[in-house]
């Protein structure tokens, strides 16, 4: 007897029709013998839904009302999907975050998994019944409930496999598992067999929302591994696990871009110490990410920072950095939205070189101009025009051989 952990997503679930079919799959694994616990998302749409709601009311919603709200559609889904089993003869319980419990930090919106108490699923599982816990919610120590971040019922399915010790974690989307890039925008995008969980938190990590990258964290920390399948067939999906040998004779493995983030500029800063880090403490300590940076070398002791940051906490970053320019002296500032990051990525770049020359030769032969470059190990990133984005991934798919009527290795 196995214990099994899956996690469907918001189009897996997308309708009453496609909630009984999951109900179906998953009352056969338990036929077989399986435990079965199922994480569940929002029915697609509907977190964007609540969060458009939220808006309507005002700009800036309050936090922890706002999680309140958007932690509803995954109720609604647990909820369903029991009534599913039931009506079909077999037992299931719904539980939401706080009632297994899943505890957090109190960072609303983006909460982390601090621990998972398993004695009532596993209760729930003694008694022969299907367990559907609630996707993305959680609890603080406050007992305010809070959610972990757009994409989180994977992050929860992966930290209730390792929690539980599950045999198996199984991620059913509407792929049929990992591809070489995003298959919607490429066509000739390859699905792997397998990733390591490092390539996969890169790519995650660069935009492939395929899995949310926290719970490729889990999974990587928990050595859970990961197997990424499509709810439409029975096919084997995609293996996300440790690295092997073999992984490093792929060169690049995998194409994938980010269109939510901006560029922000400050042009003319007096170089000296302590500038960089007056510039980002007011940034940093709003909980604002960044990405890229990139300070060139000063002229006249005056030097341009150019810094990425998510789209949605541009204008804020503005208001922020506006401030502080005008204080330091800097010349101006200046933002761009309309900017997108391609990179690839592959564990083989590590023992190999001319990988970067490559990615620059290929985006150039499209005349596509780089604003800013980030590397790291198994990894590189090029800032573009936003509008060339689907073109430099394909170009980049081809330039690396993943198309799929190229031979493997390149
Ligand atoms: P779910 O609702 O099941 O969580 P998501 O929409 O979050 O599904 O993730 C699946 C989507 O991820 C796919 O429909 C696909 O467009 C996108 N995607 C981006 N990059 C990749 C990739 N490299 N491989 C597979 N899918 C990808
Ligand atoms: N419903 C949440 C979202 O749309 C969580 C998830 O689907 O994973 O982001
Ligand atoms: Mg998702």
């Amino acid at each position: 007897m196995a214990l099994v952990v899956q996690k469907y997503g918001g189009t897996s679930v997308g309708d009453i029709e496609k909630i009984r079919s999951v109900a179906t799959r998953v009352i056969e694994n338990h036929r077989q013998g399986n435990q079965m616990v199922v994480v569940l998302s929002a029915i697609a749409g509907q977190t964007d839904a609540l969060i458009k709601l939220a808006g309507e009311i005002g700009p800036d919603p309050d936090p922890r009302e706002l999680d309140v709200l958007i932690s509803t559609g995954e109720q609604v889904s647990v909820a369903l999907f029991a009534m599913a089993v039931k009506s079909m003869g077999y037992d299931a319980r719904s539980l939401l975050g706080f009632q297994v419990a899943i505890h957090t930090d109190h960072l609303y919106g983006k909460a982390r998994i601090h621990e998972i108490e398993t004695e009532r699923i596993r209760k729930e599982l003694d008694q022969h019944r299907i367990v559907a816990v609630a996707g993305f919610q959680g609890l603080d120590d406050h007992g305010n409930i809070t959610t972990l971040g757009r994409g989180g019922s994977d992050t929860t399915a992966v930290a209730l496999a390792a929690a539980l010790k599950a045999d198996v974690c199984e991620i059913y989307t509407d792929v049929d598992g990992i591809y070489t890039t995003d298959p919607s925008v490429c066509p000739k995008a390859r699905k792997m067999d397998t990733l390591s969980y490092d390539e996969m938190l890169e790519m995650a990590s660069l935009g492939a929302k395929v899995l949310e990258i926290r719970s490729v964290e889990f999974a990587k920390k928990f050595e859970v591994p990961i197997h990424v399948r499509s709810t439409f067939t029975n096919e084997r999906g995609t293996m996300v696990i440790g690295e092997t040998k073999d992984m490093e004779k792929v060169l690049v493995s995998g194409v994938a871009y980010n269109k939510n983030e901006a560029r922000v500029t400050i042009r003319k800063v007096p170089d000296r110490p302590g500038i960089a880090s007056q510039i980002f403490d007011p940034i940093f300590k709003s909980g604002i990410v960044v990405d890229m940076i990139v300070q060139n070398t000063s002229e006249d002791g005056l030097t341009d920072l150019t810094f990425t940051v998510l789209k949605p906490d541009f204008y804020k970053t503005m208001r922020l950095v506006g401030d502080v320019a005008k204080g330091i002296g800097a010349e101006r500032v200046l933002g761009d939205e309309d900017i997108a990051k391609v990179s690839i990525i592959g564990v083989g770049m590590r023992s190999h070189a001319g990988v970067a020359k490559k990615m620059f030769a290929a985006l150039a032969g499209e005349n596509i101009n780089i604003m800013m470059i980030s590397t790291s190990e198994i990894k590189i990133s090029c800032v573009i025009e936003e509008k060339y984005t689907e073109l430099a991934v394909r170009v980049l798919h081809k330039a690396f051989g993943l198309d799929h009527e190229e031979k493997e290795g390149q």
